[in-house]
C-alpha cells in the first residue's frame, strides 16, 4: 500500500511511508530483506496506540495486527502462553478465560493493543502493584534480527552468533552495573531507555532487554508469556477527598492494605465524564457529592468475606486519616463501597477511557502527552504533583490528573494548541522543568508509555552520558546500520521538531462549503475541521468485541475500514494532502464500508460521528457526479414507492426468478444473492389514523409503509389500547412525509433538507402544543433527533428533536396496556441507531410488561445490513461477514421456539437472509399480546 491515503492512515506526518501487511513471518523476512537492500528503515506496528511517537517514522510500516494474530499455545499447567505478535490483549484473555487464567498486564488499551506492541513498549496497567509490568511477565521472545538471523531470546546462553550477542550484552551489563545502580530511579515504573539493568546477575533473561526496545533492536515474531489465575470477585472502595493534596498524601497509606490497584480520578475528569452520555449514569452511581479527587481502591481477596473485611479496614484507615462524610472542609471524605460487578465494570470502562474523556473537549487546544506518565516514590507524590501543578500555572495552563496512584505514576496533560508555535515552546519549557522536578525526586521520566520521540532526547538529562553511551552501544551491537525504527531511544530528534508533528508547520485547512451544520466545533469549513480533528488516534474503535463500533473493521481488520482510519484520511483530505479532497475517489473508497451505523457517535470516547462525516463525502460526490442508477433506486425510493406498490406482484417476482435476480445485479446494482424486501399491495395510508386532538403523532416511514404496513397498523392498535388518540403525521398535500434517510444515503443533501423542512413544518403546530412525534423504524425516526439538527439548524428543528421518540420510548410511559402472558422466550436484537441513541432500555422495559415475559437482549453488534449496504454487490460480502460475527451465532444459540424481535427493517431482512429465524417489530409482538 503506497497510495497517499494508506500512507496517511499509518502516519501522522508527511514522511515517505509505505505499508506492509504480512500474512506470515516469511513475509516479514522478505520485507526486511528488501529494506536492507534498499537501505530503508523498518517500523513494526501493532494497534498503533503508542502515545510518544513510537510508531511514527519514515520507512516501511509492517502491521502485525491484521493477520499475525493467533494464540499459538496455552499451557494451563505451566501457566504460560505462546502468541503471535499481533494478538490483541482482550482476544488473548478471552481465549484464556475458560482455563481460569489471564495475562495480568492490563493497559487501558486492552481492547486493541497487541502483545508485540505491549512488549516493545514495556506496557503496564492499573494492577502492576500486584502483577508487575511487561518485563515481569514475558518469558521469551523469538525475533528476527536486523541482519536477517533469527534467535529465541530467553535465559539460555544460546549458540553461534546469538551466543556472542548474549556474551557481549552480559558483559555490558556487568560493566555498567554500578552506574546503573547509581543512575536508574528506584521505582517500579521505569520504562525509559533500554533495560540494561536486566543484563547483570545470575538470572539474565535476554527477552527482558528486548522488552521496552520499541522496535529498535529486533522484530518480535513470537512471545512466550507468564499467566496468572483469574482473580475472582473483587470490590472497590471509592475513597472521596475534598482536596487533591489529601488524595495524593493518602496513597502511601492506602497501599499498606495491599490492594491490587489504587487509581486516581480528579474533579475535572469527573466533570467531563458527567457531560458524556456514555458515562453520566456511571458517575452518578459511584461519586458522592463534589470531591476534588477520588481514589479507587480495588481488592480481590478470593472470597466475599475477605473482600468485605478489606473494605472495613479501608473505612477504618480513612477514618484514621481524619476523613468523614459528616465533616466539613478538608476533612470531608470517606469510602463508598462498590460491590456490584456491573457497576465495577462500568467504572473500569470509564477509568480506561480517561484520556479520551479529556480529549472530548471541543476547543482547538487539547490535553497533550509529554510529561503524562512520570513516576515518583509514593512519599513524594503530593509534593511532586503540587510542583508540577505550579509549573503548569507558571506557563498559563493546567492539567487533569488520573491513573495509577498505587505506583506513583499519574497521568496529567496540560492543555495546549499544537498548531501554535507559542504553545509548542511552552510544551518544551514545561518538559524541561517537569523532568528537573522528577529528577529532584529521583523519579522516572517515563513510567508507562515509553520513549518514542517525546522522551528519548531527555535520557541524558535523566540517566547521564555514560548510561546513554551504553544504550547507544546496545543499539549498534544489534542494529549497526540503523534499520529498525531509527531515532527512538537513542539518536532521537528534538521532541519539539514541528516537522514531525501531526499538525506540522504547513498544516492548514482551507475554507469550503459543507452540506451540514458543524458550528459546534472550531476551525475551518464551518467547524468541520474541528470535528474531524476530534479523533486523537487512540484506537478505541479497533476493539473487536463489545458494543458495536466499528463493524466494518471487525470484518476486515483493515486500518482503512475503522473510524480512526477514516478520520485520518479525512484530515488528509481537508488539509490538501489528498488530491480532490473530501469528494475524491480515495475518500469514497475509504468510506465504502462505513455502514453509517452511528456506533462511533456514541462509543468513540471523543464522539467522532463518522456517519455524519460520511454525508459530507457523499454530498461532495453527489454534487460532482450526480446520482447513479443504483443511487436513484435507493435515494428516491419514497418518491416512486406509491407507484411501485401498484405493481407489487410484478416487482416481487424478481426474488423468485434467478434470471431477473442476475439482471437486477447488472442493471441496478442489487446483489443477486439477496432477496429484496417484498412490496405490499396494500400499503399503509395516512388516513388510517386521523383522531381529533391526538395525544401523539405517528410518523409512517417509507419502509414500514410499503413493505410491512402491518407493523404500523399494529402500532395503532397498541397505542389505542393504551387509551390514546393518534394521528398520522402528514402535511395535507397527499404526498407522504419522508425522513430523508434514503436521500442522505446517496448524498442528496439538498433534497433531504427539503424533506426535513416539510416534516418540521407539518408537525410544528403539534410540537408547539407539546404533542410528541413517534416512529417505528429507528433509522428514520432518529433522523429527527440527529441529522435534522445539522440539516435545518434552528429552534424549530430543536423543538421537534426534543419531542421525537421511538415507539417504545413513548409507549413505556403508559403502564396500563392490557396484555396477556406470552410463554415463548423473547430475544431482542437492537438496531445500531437505537443503541447509538441509548434507546434499548425502553424496548426491554416495554417487553417486560408482557406477563411472564422472558426477555433477553442479544449481544449482536451490528447486523451488517444498513439499508442499501447489504444489497450492493460490492459490499454484500462484508455485510454477510458482519452478520456472521455476532448476530447469526446469537440467533443460532437462541432456543428453537424463541420469538425474535428486531425493530429495524434492515435487521429483519438480514435475519431472514442469514438464518432460519424470522424477526418481528416490537409493535407486532405487543399487538399479539393484547387481550381482547
Ligand atoms: C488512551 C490510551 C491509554 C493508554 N493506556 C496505557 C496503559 O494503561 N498502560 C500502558 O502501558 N500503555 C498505555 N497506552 C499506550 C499504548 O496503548 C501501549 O503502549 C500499548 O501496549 C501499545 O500497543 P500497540 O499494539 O498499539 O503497539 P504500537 O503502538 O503499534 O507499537 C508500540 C511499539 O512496539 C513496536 N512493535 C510493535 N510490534 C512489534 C514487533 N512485532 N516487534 C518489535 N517491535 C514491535 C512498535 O514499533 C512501537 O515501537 C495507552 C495509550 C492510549 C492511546
Ligand atoms: S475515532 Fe474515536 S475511538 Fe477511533 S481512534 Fe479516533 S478518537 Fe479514538
Ligand atoms: S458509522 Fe459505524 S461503520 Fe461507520 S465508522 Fe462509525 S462505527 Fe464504523
Amino acid at each position: 500500500m503506497t497510495d497517499p491515503a494508506s500512507r496517511g492512515r499509518y502516519a501522522t506526518d508527511a514522511s515517505i511511508y509505505q505499508m506492509v501487511v504480512p500474512r506470515s513471518v516469511q513475509d516479514i523476512e522478505a520485507a526486511m530483506e528488501i529494506a536492507r537492500d534498499e537501505d530503508v528503515p523498518i517500523l513494526p506496528r501493532g494497534g498503533g496506540t503508542s502515545q510518544c511517537g513510537q510508531t511514527v517514522n519514515s520507512g516501511i510500516v509492517i502491521d502485525n495486527s491484521r493477520h499475525l494474530n493467533r494464540v499459538l499455545d496455552i499451557d494451563p499447567n505451566a501457566m504460560t502462553a505462546k502468541v503471535d505478535p499481533g494478538v490483541v490483549l482482550d482476544e488473548l484473555n478471552r481465549a484464556l478465560k475458560p482455563h481460569g487464567l489471564w495475562f495480568p498486564v492490563d493497559p487501558s488499551t486492552a481492547s486493541r493493543c497487541t502483545l508485540g506492541g505491549m512488549a516493545a513498549n514495556n506496557s503496564s496497567g492499573g494492577k502492576s502493584l500486584r502483577y508487575g509490568i511487561m518485563r515481569d511477565n514475558v518469558r521469551a521472545i523469538s525475533a528476527l534480527l536486523p541482519d536477517g538471523s533469527k534467535a529465541r531470546f530467553d535465559t539460555s546462553a544460546g549458540s553461534g552468533a546469538y551466543a556472542d550477542l548474549v556474551t557481549d550484552m552480559r558483559s555490558l551489563g556487568q560493566r555498567e552495573a554500578a552506574e546503573i545502580n547509581a543512575r536508574f530511579p528506584n521505582v517500579q515504573r521505569r520504562v525509559g531507555g533500554y533495560n540494561i539493568d536486566a543484563l547483570s546477575g545470575d538470572d539474565v533473561n535476554m527477552a527482558h532487554l528486548l522488552v521496552g526496545s520499541e522496535g529498535t533492536l529486533a522484530y518480535f515474531t513470537e512471545l512466550e508469556l507468564s499467566l496468572a489465575k483469574l482473580p475472582g470477585e473483587k470490590v472497590i472502595g471509592v475513597c472521596h477527598f475534598s482536596t487533591f493534596d489529601g488524595a495524593m498524601d493518602a496513597a502511601q497509606h492506602l497501599v499498606t492494605l495491599h490492594p491490587q490497584a489504587v487509581e486516581l480520578i480528579d474533579d475535572t475528569m469527573i466533570a467531563l465524564g458527567r457531560d458524556l452520555p456514555l458515562f453520566r449514569a456511571t458517575i452518578e452511581a459511584f461519586v458522592q457529592g463534589e470531591p476534588a479527587a477520588v481514589l479507587l481502591v480495588e481488592f480481590a481477596e478470593g472470597s466475599a468475606a475477605a473482600n468485605a473485611a478489606k473494605l472495613g479496614e479501608l473505612a477504618e484507615l480513612m477514618g484514621d486519616l481524619g476523613y468523614s462524610f459528616g465533616a466539613q472542609g478538608a476533612a470531608w471524605g470517606g469510602v463508598l463501597p462498590v460491590i456490584d460487578p456491573a457497576l465495577q465494570g462500568a467504572i473500569a470502562e470509564y477509568r480506561k477511557a480517561g484520556l479520551n474523556i479529556m480529549m472530548s473537549m471541543k476547543e482547538a487546544g487539547k490535553p497533550v502527552s509529554f510529561v503524562e506518565d512520570c513516576a515518583v516514590a509514593l512519599p513524594d507524590l503530593a509534593a511532586y504533583t503540587q510542583g508540577l501543578t505550579d509549573i503548569f500555572a507558571r506557563h498559563g495552563t493546567k492539567g487533569t490528573w488520573y491513573a495509577h496512584a498505587s505506583v506513583g505514576c499519574l497521568h496529567v496533560r496540560p492543555v495546549l494548541n499544537m498548531r501554535q508555535d507559542n504553545d509548542v515552546k511552552t510544551m518544551r519549557a514545561i518538559a524541561e522543568e517537569a523532568f528537573d522536578l522528577v529528577k529532584h525526586y529521583k523519579g522516572s521520566h517515563s513510567g508507562e508509555h515509553g520513549d518514542g520521540i517525546v522522551r528519548s532526547e531527555f535520557h541524558e538529562k535523566m540517566f547521564g552520558r555514560r548510561i546513554v553511551s551504553a544504550f547507544e552501544e546496545v543499539k549498534t551491537r544489534f542494529d549497526p546500520s540503523g534499520l529498525m525504527n531509527p531515532g527512538k531511544i537513542v539518536h532521537a530528534p528534538a521532541m519539539d521538531d514541528r516537522r514531525l508533528f501531526r499538525y506540522g508547520p504547513d498544516y492548514g485547512v482551507s475554507e469550503f462549503e459543507t452540506a451540514l451544520d458543524w458550528s459546534a466545533w472550531p476551525g475551518a469549513a464551518g467547524g468541520f475541521q474541528g470535528a474531524v480533528e476530534m479523533c486523537n488516534n487512540n484506537g478505541a474503535c479497533r476493539k473487536l468485541k463489545g458494543g458495536v463500533m466499528c463493524p466494518s473493521f471487525r470484518a476486515t481488520r483493515n486500518e482503512r475500514d475503522v473510524t480512526r482510519g477514516r478520520a485520518n484520511t479525512l484530515r488528509f483530505a481537508i488539509s490538501g494532502q489528498i488530491p480532490g479532497g473530501v469528494g475524491s475517489d480515495e475518500m469514497a473508497e475509504t468510506m465504502k464500508y462505513c455502514l453509517s451505523c452511528k456506533a462511533c457517535s456514541r462509543e468513540c470516547p471523543t464522539g467522532v460521528d463518522m456517519a455524519r462525516m460520511k454525508i459530507e463525502v457523499l454530498a461532495a460526490r453527489y454534487k460532482a457526479h450526480g446520482p447513479s442508477l443504483a443511487d436513484r433506486l435507493v435515494g428516491f425510493l419514497p418518491r416512486y414507492a406509491p407507484m411501485a406498490s401498484k405493481f407489487a406482484w410484478l416487482l416481487n417476482s424478481r426474488n423468485k426468478i434467478s434470471v431477473i435476480r442476475k439482471w437486477t445485479e447488472k442493471l441496478v446494482g442489487v446483489s443477486h444473492r439477496r432477496d429484496l424486501p417484498v412490496w405490499s399491495s396494500d400499503p399503509f395510508r395516512d388516513n388510517e389514523a386521523m383522531d381529533a386532538n391526538p395525544d401523539v403523532l405517528l410518523f409512517a416511514d417509507v419502509f414500514n409503509r410499503h413493505f410491512e404496513p402491518e407493523n404500523l397498523r399494529a402500532a395503532l392498535r397498541v397505542i389505542r389500547a393504551a387509551g390514546l388518540r393518534v394521528a398520522v403525521a402528514q402535511d395535507g398535500t397527499g404526498k407522504a412525509l419522508d425522513c430523508g434517510r434514503t436521500l442522505l444515503a446517496i448524498g442528496a443533501v439538498d433534497e433531504a433538507r427539503k424533506e426535513a423542512e416539510r416534516i418540521i413544518k407539518a408537525t410544528k403546530t403539534f410540537v408547539t402544543a407539546g404533542v410528541p412525534v413517534i416512529g417505528l423504524e429507528p433509522s428514520s425516526i432518529y433522523t429527527f433527533r440527529d441529522e435534522f439538527l445539522g440539516l435545518c439548524p434552528g429552534p424549530d428543528a430543536q423543538a421537534l428533536a426534543k419531542l421525537t421518540y421511538s415507539f417504545e420510548e413513548y409507549m413505556v410511559n403508559f403502564p396500563k396496556l392490557p396484555l396477556r402472558p406470552l410463554k415463548q422466550p423473547i430475544y431482542v436484537h437492537g438496531h445500531c441507531h437505537q443503541k447509538a441513541h441509548g434507546a434499548m432500555s425502553p424496548v426491554l422495559d416495554l417487553l417486560q410488561r408482557i406477563p411472564e415475559a422472558d426477555v433477553t437482549l442479544i449481544d449482536s453488534g451490528c447486523c451488517g445490513m444498513a439499508g442499501a449496504f447489504g444489497y450492493a454487490p460490492e459490499t454484500v460480502d462484508i455485510s454477510l461477514e458482519i452478520a456472521n460475527l455476532d448476530l447469526v451465532p446469537a440467533l443460532n444459540a437462541a432456543p428453537p421456539g424463541a420469538i425474535i424481535v428486531a425493530d429495524g427493517t434492515s435487521c429483519r431482512h438480514q435475519i431472514s437472509g442469514t438464518s432460519a429465524r424470522r424477526a418481528i417489530h416490537v409493535a407486532r409482538l405487543l399487538e399479539q399480546a393484547l387481550r381482547g
